[in-house]
């Protein structure tokens, strides 16, 4: 059985006329409505405490947030808006990351789908941006390692934008793998292929952007091709899928076209790997702005979890080869590939 956290709080951060929006929740939640839930098990998480957002994020922008929500709302940057009920919602997606953290290391389920928003991957440490207030998976990767004994947590970030805010939080760590699969070029603009992370950190971020109109090849072999075998070396002890399907080929915000059948192969590719590893997945949901692809892909994604027959392998197209030579080429993996 998996855990799949909701909360009404993420239905009242109102952005108004955005393609961050409600709609995306209640799209999500009537498809796994209609399919009953499967395998799935409901529950409203708790309240991210201060301790936990401050792991990773400066005090200053806590406050900052929590003043600016208290005040009524507005506007942090110009597509990141806030309204009173913006602090609630942020506080149950980032505070349902460390709890899905803390009870998958506990072994309570075989995995944690954090079905909230706002998303987080664009946050970093002490500036919210990208429709992001506070970086959830972050949260939830700092929570595990901090106060649940894990020792080394990856984080797969498959939404098809840089996560600038997760790579800049976890820069200079050696305790949190970052990868990204992500559009390039697009916005944020960062994420390129050749940084790896800085200091202690060095070789701990892996960039594997692809062109666009990129899709399940593309995806899919990365995964199969980098992720894995980073993973089979490193052995994580919790694996976070930083979770956007703006990838999808129905979204309006980007040019990949990464199909339903895709994310059913991309989840069954990171279930197989957390079962051969012995990690469990917490899922937090990013982006995705075509309601319907959205809420079909996390049925898909929650399906996949659940259970089903290893994915069919795909070979390695011409730029997962690349990333794959670069990968591997970094004395952090030589010995991983
Ligand atoms: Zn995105």
């Amino acid at each position: 059985m998996g855990l799949y956290f909701h909360h009404p709080a993420s239905l009242l951060h109102d952005t108004g006329p955005h393609p961050e929006n409600a709609g995306r929740i209640r799209a999500i939640e009537a498809v796994l409505e209609d399919a009953g839930w499967p395998g799935l098990e409901r529950a409203e998480p708790p309240r991210a405490e201060r301790e936990w957002l401050t792991r990773v994020h400066g005090a200053a922008l806590v406050d900052a947030i929590e003043e600016l929500c208290a005040a009524g709302g507005g506007a942090i940057d110009f597509d990141t808006v806030v309204v009173e009920a913006s602090w609630e919602a942020s506080l149950r997606a980032a505070g349902a990351a460390a709890e899905g953290a803390r009870l998958l290391l506990e072994g309570a389920h075989g995995f944690v789908f954090c079905g909230l928003r706002p998303p987080g991957h664009h946050a970093e440490s002490n500036r919210a941006m990208g429709f992001c207030l506070f970086n959830n998976a972050a949260v939830g990767a700092a929570h595990a390692l901090a106060a649940c004994g894990a020792e080394r947590v990856l984080i797969l970030d498959w939404d098809v934008h840089h996560g600038n805010g997760t790579a800049e939080i976890f820069d200079r760590r050696a305790d949190v793998l970052y990868v990204s699969i992500h559009q390039s070029p697009l916005y944020p603009g960062t994420g390129a292929a050749g940084d790896f992370g800085s200091g202690p950190g060095d070789g701990m971020t892996l960039n594997l952007p692809v062109p666009p109109g990129a899709g399940g090849e593309e995806f899919r072999g990365m995964i199969e091709h980098v992720v894995a075998p980073a993973a089979r070396s490193w052995r994580p002890d919790l694996l976070i899928i930083s979770a956007g399907y703006d990838a999808h080929a129905g979204d309006p915000l980007a040019n990949c076209v990464v199909e339903d059948h895709d994310y059913a192969a991309m989840t069954a590719a990171m279930r197989e790997l957390g079962s051969e590893i012995g990690a469990p997945i917490l899922v937090c949901l990013e982006g995705g702005y075509d309601p319907a692809a959205l809420a079909r892909s996390v049925l898909i994604t929650v399906e996949e979890l659940v259970g089903g027959p290893p994915p069919p392998s795909v070979s390695a197209v011409p730029v997962v080869a690349d990333a794959v030579a670069r990968v591997s080429a970094h004395e952090r993996w030589r010995s991983a590939f």
